[in-house]
């Protein structure tokens, strides 16, 4: 197994260093592909970006079979030409392509819902990812298509998927034609109605001819680390898809 989702001091909002997560993953068995945060023109000036060059000078002679270099390109409708640049022009084993920043706010912020049901806001969210995801055809992996059900400030912030129907069977239709995967991220999965509605949404992935899943945690501390893994195997054994990694762009199966 790996964990194709870990952060450690190169991203801003992580202390972790790449050792320790080294350590923690040998001890529970499983390989590790570390996934720095690059979110270009992110609203705080110089936050969510990291130096690649000196990453890679820092990083690489701990690399090998276990331990992989990646990166997660935050998507943005207004820079896909350097998002493209820097997933193709560093030698990343992989790379994920998440939505963190929606026309200009960090989701993550409460004022990104001010004013807005849920509705509203959920659908400029699955709007923008359907705009960026066609956009952006340079990353192995869309990562955690649930992440505004973090962060939403409402009673209930779970995707049902009928409701989104529309925008998410596009972006599933995309990433099945271009054969790209989609990351079931583990830190709302211990949750028994988060993992339902997961499920729908990879089922949903086979049956628009999507075969590939990446399995990542999203760990920021070693305590994370393969967090919720075979909760993850559940999912993904019952939407018959394929778990998979990625070392240097291609697709190894697991
Ligand atoms: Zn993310
Ligand atoms: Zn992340």
């Amino acid at each position: 197994m790996f964990d194709c989702h870990v952060h450690t001091e190169f991203s801003t909002d992580s202390s972790m260093k790449l050792k320790d997560a080294i350590k923690k993953a040998k001890d529970i068995g499983i390989g590790l592909i570390i996934t720095e945060h690059m979110d270009l023109k992110y609203p705080v000036e110089g936050n969510f970006q990291f130096d690649v060059k000196r990453y890679f000078k820092e990083y690489g002679y701990l690399k090998n079979d276990k331990v992989l270099l990646g990166i997660e390109l935050g998507l943005r409708t207004d820079c896909i030409d350097e998002n493209k640049i820097i997933a193709l022009e560093n030698p990343f084993d992989y790379v994920i392509g998440s939505i963190h920043v929606v026309n200009g706010i960090d989701i993550y912020q409460d004022y990104f819902y001010a004013e807005k049901d849920k509705n509203q806001a959920y659908e400029e969210y699955f709007k923008f990812m359907y705009e960026c995801v066609k956009e952006s055809d340079f990353f192995d992996s869309l990562g955690h298509i649930d992440y505004i059900a973090r962060y939403a400030p409402f009673e209930d912030t779970e995707i049902y998927y009928d409701i989104y129907s529309d925008y998410i069977d596009e972006v599933l239709k995309i990433l099945s034609n271009r054969e790209k995967a989609i990351e079931v991220n583990t830190r709302r999965i211990n949750d028994k109605k988060a993992a339902e509605n997961i499920l729908t949404i990879l089922k949903r992935f086979n049956e628009l001819g999507g075969k590939y899943v990446t399995i990542g945690s999203d760990a920021h501390n070693t305590s994370d680390i393969g967090n919720n893994f075979n909760m993850a195997l559940d999912l993904v054994e019952k939407s018959n898809l394929k778990v998979v990694y990625f070392k240097e762009r291609k697709m190894e199966y697991i």
